[in-house]
């Protein structure tokens, strides 16, 4: 029918302005490349803002001790205990208690909410095995993950820039965060010093280089999107404090910010953004992160359904609702393997209540969530690609085989299969038989709160 040829070209046209054949990905990747130079000459000189994050110092495999770990970055937190046993021994034990925030105090004053974080950890060192007590005079060193924006002044000081993810505490905000931690433990008589602030990349980065010495980087694709990695700090020209002894710096590249005009944007995507909390903000990470993949494969099939009568003669009211199709549930429908498609029925029907549904319309389907989903890997390896350029690593130089590991968290890479796959994929047919060889991606499973707590011991003060 007509109606059937419209949806059809309807698809086949996203599928095509979403198209990112070899050569557009070199040209973003160049891009990424340019930007990242961009953002480190300068404060402010790119989209990039590739914040300094003061760690020089990523762990070797030898820390040894007990040290803890504070994750916060969401409506839950999380406290670590970490005990390592250096290069024989690695990790040997780990103990977390994760701990529900009350919602009055994420909209509170800052001093409840540290309050409060500061009970539960010092609750949490109570269960600290007898004989690993410090001996006296020596401090409980503690590294403090703390995703949100942050203007870092020091290894161990940043002030809030502002709070995001549903936390509003209005006098946190241009405040030193581990002031505000320090204050509280303080109140308790809680003797802990915080080592280490830096956020979840920077965790990853850290967690991934305690167990392989060859982690150069680290991506999250969960919620958001982002990336870290070990720049030379002599090829940072914002950079005007002293020279690191190592010669590196961890640079938090906050690429989700990342724009560029080879970027394959479509109509559904400018819309998506222009009705965002954060318009113009962010474009990289809203064409690929787990939090808007669902909601572009709304978008594509409410225009189906108003332009092509793709779900019958009404439009299902269910589909007008911003945000309703999340990521995991696209997933499932992309990855349903039955030979009806009867997870992609059951996923519309439940959902978007449509029901009865033809195989012809969940093939179409899961070709709309084929076409974002690959966009969206093929975008992200791109983003890895231009790190890997910036560090010269992109190809094999002289037959030196040095490697490359880019380790990568987040729930939309662990769960997401295809793409995962398609991301792992087009990062080898970027890179060549040869350069491909020598780049490893790797799943740093929650690398971040471990991170923390081993950049607690890479910047112990007793080293
Ligand atoms: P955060 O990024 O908030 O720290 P995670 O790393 O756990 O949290 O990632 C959560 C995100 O991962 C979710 O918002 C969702 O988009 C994505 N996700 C979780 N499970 C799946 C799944 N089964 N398939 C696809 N995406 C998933
Ligand atoms: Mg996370």
């Amino acid at each position: 029918s007509r109606k059937w040829t419209r949806s059809v070209s309807i698809l086949k046209e996203f599928g095509e302005k979403c198209e990112t054949p070899i050569g557009k990905l070199r040209q973003l990747a160049d891009a990424m490349d340019v930007e990242m130079h961009a953002g480190l000459a300068s404060e402010g000189g790119s989209k990039l803002s590739m914040l300094i994050s003061y760690v020089d110092n990523l762990p070797t495999g030898d820390e040894e001790g007990l040290y803890y770990a504070l994750d916060l970055g969401g409506t839950n937190f999380r406290v670590l205990r970490v005990h390592l046993g250096g290069k024989e021994k690695g990790v040997i034990s780990q103990e977390f208690d994760e701990v529900s925030i009350p919602p009055q105090l994420m909209t509170g004053s800052s001093e409840g909410l540290f309050d409060f974080i500061a009970a539960a950890l010092a609750k949490f060192v109570e269960s600290e095995p007898e004989g690993f007590h410090p001996p006296p005079g020596r401090q409980r060193e503690l590294g403090f993950t703390f995703s949100f924006p942050v203007k870092q002044t020091s290894i161990a000081s940043g002030t809030l820039i502002k709070w995001t993810k549903g936390f509003s505490i209005d006098d946190t905000v241009g405040e030193d965060v581990v002031g505000e931690l320090t204050k509280s433990l303080e109140k308790i008589g809680l003797d802990m010093r915080v080592a280490a602030l830096v956020n979840d990349t920077i965790g990853t980065l850290a967690g991934g280089r305690f167990y392989n010495q060859d982690v150069i980087a680290a991506v999250i694709l969960g919620t958001g999107t982002n990336a870290a990695y070990v720049e030379h700090a002599h090829a940072i020209p914002k950079w005007h404090g002293l020279m690191p002894k190592s010669g590196d710096m961890v640079i938090n590249m906050e690429w989700g910010n990342f724009r560029s005009s080879h970027l394959p944007l479509t109509e559904y995507d400018q819309d998506l953004d222009a009705e965002s909390l954060n318009p113009g903000e962010q474009i990289f990470e809203k064409l690929l992160s787990g939090m808007y993949l669902g909601e572009i494969v709304r978008r594509a099939l409410l225009k189906m359904a108003e332009e092509a009568e793709f779900f019958g003669d009404t439009v299902p009211p269910k589909l007008k609702i911003p945000f309703i199709l999340r990521t995991p549930d696209m997933s499932s429908m992309h990855h349903d393997t039955t030979p009806d498609l009867k997870e992609v029925g059951s996923k519309l029907r439940d959902i978007l209540e449509i029901s009865n549904t033809s195989l012809k319309m969940r093939k179409i389907v899961v070709e709309l969530c084929d076409i974002v989903a690959s966009r969206g890997a093929r975008l992200a390896a791109a983003g890895i690609l231009g790190i890997l350029k910036k560090l010269g690593r992109d190809t094999v130089k002289g037959g030196e085989k040095q490697k490359s590991v880019i380790a990568l968290d987040g729930g939309l890479f662990e769960h997401y299969t295809k793409f995962r796959v398609c991301l792992e994929d087009t990062l080898k047919e970027l890179l060549g038989d040869e350069a491909a060889e020598t780049v490893v991606v790797e799943h740093a499973n929650d690398g971040s709160g471990i991170g923390a707590a081993l950049l607690a011991a890479s910047h112990s003060q007793y080293l």
